[in-house]
């Protein structure tokens, strides 16, 4: 597998030109545009990493995996999904126009802003502080990485800037889908947003979810079987929001991407895969990621389907 990595990657890594790094979050505008990374884990704990595998960025959208389980974990499904829909929206991660027109008032997933802040409301807590404490260390506990911690620029930066998550949680409080304080609610989002990973971070994350929450390294079930479905298929239908379909059909794998230039994706019962590459396309998911996943699936069959 490493040999065919190592011969499509610079076709791969040249599509970074095509695309932009996100600029909305002024601090993720130094990212360097032609970096390319991945890591992928096996079942039995052997991992290849290549590229700028080790670089550290922020996990952005793909902390919403994270979030959605703890909120599982804390609630349980029927809570949860009187608070959050099931379905797909067919729109950027950031749109709005949904919350309003649709006939049910709450978000229609987890994946775009509104649910995720929705889902970051749900984790239990009694002051944001804690919410944030048990997310962080939620986090470490299913990276098997201690060392996690939040990169504060981009925290601060996105804080400073983030209007429109600020419009979506003052509409969500406004329409009683929230409890909390919406600035206070929106430090815990932007936070979890600004936690730095590497591609390892997040090949791990996919081992799990591909295995049904079962470590095949420790033989340890890390996380609920059942919620690890429901993030599949969540995943599936709009983790990588108005370009979920694409994915599905080309790579044929749940995935879920940031804005950081990472993308989380599970094959199941076989790899756990992390890719890094800031260069993103209209949709906000990782140009030269894409492309490389989607040779990897055609070369050693991934779909699903
Ligand atoms: N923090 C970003 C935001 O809420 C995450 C978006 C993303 O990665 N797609 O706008």
């Amino acid at each position: 597998m490493k040999a065919f990595i190592s011969e499509i990657f610079k076709d791969c890594s040249a599509l970074s030109s095509k695309g932009q790094v996100a600029d909305y979050i002024p601090a993720l505008k130094n990212s360097s545009i032609d970096n390319l990374g991945i890591t992928i884990i096996d079942t039995s704990g052997e991992i290849i990493s290549y590229g700028h595998h080790d670089k550290k960025f922020t996990i952005q959208s793909i902390s919403k995996v994270v979030s959605l389980l703890l909120a599982l974990e804390d609630n349980g499904t029927e809570k949860f999904f009187s608070r959050i829909g099931k379905e797909a929206s067919g729109d950027p991660f950031n749109s709005i126009i949904k919350l309003e027109t649709s006939t049910e008032s709450k978000p229609l997933n987890p994946l775009i802003n509104s649910g995720a802040i929705t889902v970051t409301d749900m984790i239990h807590g009694n002051t944001v502080e804690e919410k944030f404490e048990r997310l962080i260390e939620y986090f470490k506990l299913i990276t098997g990485n201690e060392e996690l911690k939040i990169n504060e620029e981009v925290f601060l930066s996105e804080k400073e800037t983030g209007n429109r998550n600020k419009a979506i949680a003052f509409f969500l409080k406004e329409l009683g889908v929230i409890d909390s304080d919406p600035l206070k609610l929106l430090d815990i989002y932007f936070k979890q947003c600004s936690i730095e990973v590497t591609t390892k971070d997040l090949a791990k994350i996919a081992l799990l979810l591909g295995n049904r929450g079962l470590d095949p390294i420790s033989g340890k079930q890390i996380v609920n079987k059942k919620y690890c479905s429901i993030c599949n298929a969540y995943m599936t239908i709009c983790g990588m929001y108005d370009g979920s379909g694409e994915f599905a059909i080309n790579i044929g794998i749940p995935g879920k991407s940031g804005v950081g230039g990472g993308i989380l994706a599970p094959v199941p019962e076989r790899y756990g895969i992390g890719v890094y590459g800031p260069s993103l396309n209209k949709k906000g998911n990782s140009i030269a990621g894409i492309k490389l996943l989607e040779l990897l699936s055609e070369e050693f069959d991934f779909s699903m389907y």
